[in-house]
């Protein structure tokens, strides 16, 4: 198959580099370089732009990244055997990609950001969820311009949910309550090698324009109570946050005989808001 770029087959990388996959750092990789560019793509025009990539494993989405025009790639890999391959990539790229190797969830991504930022990544599995709400939940507006990221379909699926959503629940309160996130393209597990046992789905996340105010240890205080008990009605759910169960859900505007999944981001808002009024 033609490459969208003068390096060679990631197959004979992935051989010639001994990157057997690990499953201790979720890896499965996508070899297919149109599949790669696809996903770039689905981030929007890249010319002037900067994105940060989480675990480039042996350069795939690197390749497709920067195939299709971005600017600047800071890829952060954990995994120092994928190292050589990378530098293999910098140097078909110069002065375009810097290669980091870190744990990301140790790095400061904000003090990396140049200019208008993307953050693109095939996120390994087991710290896809706490990446995502640790960048929902860091200071706004928020250092990153966009978020378009992998997971296993069933976490995209409850992060793009809305009120009435059978995903419904506390990430996509969380998602929705910063952002308009949208499944862009779903990926059969042949797509990886190896394939995982599960599908998997690239999500978009861009910042809401109009930020709905309020803290966010408070709205992860409202959700927990009332998604902890779903199936409740709300004035029984909320119960377990102490207080004037019943005035704070009149105040917010909300009908106590709701359950928490038939209750929008916007009222969970006013829920952390009037809570943290009546708190003293
Ligand atoms: N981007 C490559 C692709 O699409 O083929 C690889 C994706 S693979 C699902 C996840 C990658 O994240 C692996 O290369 C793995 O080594 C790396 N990784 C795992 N945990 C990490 C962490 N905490 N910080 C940075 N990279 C990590």
């Amino acid at each position: 198959m033609a490459q969208i770029d003068g390096l060679p087959p990631l197959r004979d990388v992935i051989r010639r580099h001994g990157l057997d996959a690990r499953k201790s750092l979720g890896q499965n990789f996508l070899l297919d370089l149109n599949l790669t560019a696809r996903i770039a793509r689905s981030s929007g025009r890249l010319d002037d732009i900067t994105v940060i990539e989480v675990g480039p494993g042996p350069g795939g989405l690197t390749r497709g990244l920067l195939a299709e025009g971005a600017a600047k790639v800071i890829a952060i890999e954990k995994d120092r055997r994928c190292l050589p391959a990378l530098e293999e990539i910098a140097a078909a790229y110069p002065g375009r990609l810097e290669i980091i190797e870190d744990d990301a969830l140790a790095v400061d991504m904000a003090g990396l950001a140049e200019g208008k930022t993307r953050i693109v990544a095939n996120l390994p599995y087991n710290v896809a969820t706490p990446l995502l709400t640790g960048w929902l939940e860091a200071s706004w507006p928020p250092f990153w311009d966009s978020l378009t990221l992998m997971f296993q379909k069933e976490v995209a699926e409850r992060i793009v949910a809305h009120a009435g959503d059978k995903a419904y629940g506390r990430l996509a309160v969380l998602a929705g309550w910063r952002t308009h996130a949208e499944i862009v393209l779903n990926l059969p597990p042949q797509a990886f090698t190896p394939p995982p046992k599960v599908s998997s789905a690239v999500v978009q996340l861009v910042p809401r324009a109009v930020p709905l105010a309020c803290d966010i240890k408070v709205l992860a205080r409202v959700t927990a109570a009332a998604f902890g008990q779903r199936r409740k009605m709300l004035r029984a759910a909320l119960k377990s946050l102490g207080g004037d169960t019943p005035g704070l859900i009149e105040k917010a505007g909300l009908n106590p005989t709701a359950r928490a999944e038939e209750i929008p981001v916007e009222g969970f808002v006013a829920l952390a808001n009037v809570f943290q009024q009546q708190t003293p």
